[in-house]
């Protein structure tokens, strides 16, 4: 095998493990801002309990004012019974305050439900902040963790780079360039064992003189069908 050959190898066994520390990383960001969104999704919720409360204790207090004001009206007519000249009047009397007396016993019913909403919006409220604490608490854990881990996998892979820089100051211009473009695409698999006359990059049957360029000469071969690097391995 030709000392490029080998520092390629090199290089791509570097490329590899900065793919998959990349990759790494990668996931434990889905991971946080999976949890994140988790949160915004309860906070969320949390706000719409909080206007449901609301609007169900302004129901509340405008029943109240019902009552109060009901209770004003079975009084005047209460007042007024002292003043009645006929049965007619009398009648008519009876039966307004019954509409009134009605009324109330109906918005007093009202108030009870609506005080049972509220209570049961308020326990739920309660369980879901609670959910919402725990889940912050554990958020802010993983993130910080995770961004420790972030920062030692960063400093691991700017050393892979460095010692991947000097590997390539071996390596002329024109090879270089090459690695890189296939690089772009097939992120850190590059180069190609032939095994059986195929390219183990892309499964391709290559031509028997294929092999034979890249065990005689020192020339690079790109697989006719992939366009990676093709090598054989060999002790040497
Ligand atoms: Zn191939």
């Amino acid at each position: 095998m030709n000392q490029t050959i080998k520092t390629l190898l090199e290089i791509q066994e570097i490329d590899k493990h900065v793919h998959e520390l990349k990759e790494n990383i990668r996931a434990m960001d889905v991971n946080v801002k999976t949890k994140e969104n988790v949160i915004k999704i309860l906070i969320k919720e949390l706000e719409e309990i909080d206007a449901k409360i609301i609007t169900l204790k302004e129901d509340r207090k405008y029943n109240e004012q019902l009552v109060e004001d009901k209770n004003d009206q079975i009084k005047t007519l209460d007042n007024k019974s002292a003043l009645v000249k006929n049965t007619k009047e009398q009648k008519a009397l009876e039966v307004e305050m019954s509409m009134a007396n009605t009324s109330v016993e109906k918005i007093e019913d009202q108030i009870v439900s609506l005080l049972s909403d509220i209570d049961t919006y308020i326990e739920k409220r309660d369980i879901k902040q609670k959910e919402a604490d725990s889940l912050k608490a554990e958020y802010e854990l993983l993130s910080k963790t995770t961004d420790n881990k972030i920062k030692k996998i960063t400093v691991a892979i700017n050393n892979y780079l460095k010692k991947r820089s000097g590997l390539f100051n071996n390596i002329d211009d024109t090879t270089t360039t090459q690695y890189e473009e296939i690089n772009r695409w097939a992120e850190g698999n590059v180069m190609s064992e032939i095994k059986s006359e195929s390219c183990m990059g892309c499964f391709l049957m290559l031509p028997p003189q294929v092999s034979a360029t890249v065990m005689e000469t020192e020339q690079l071969v790109f697989c006719p069908n992939c366009g990676r690097i093709l090598y054989i391995y060999d002790e040497s």
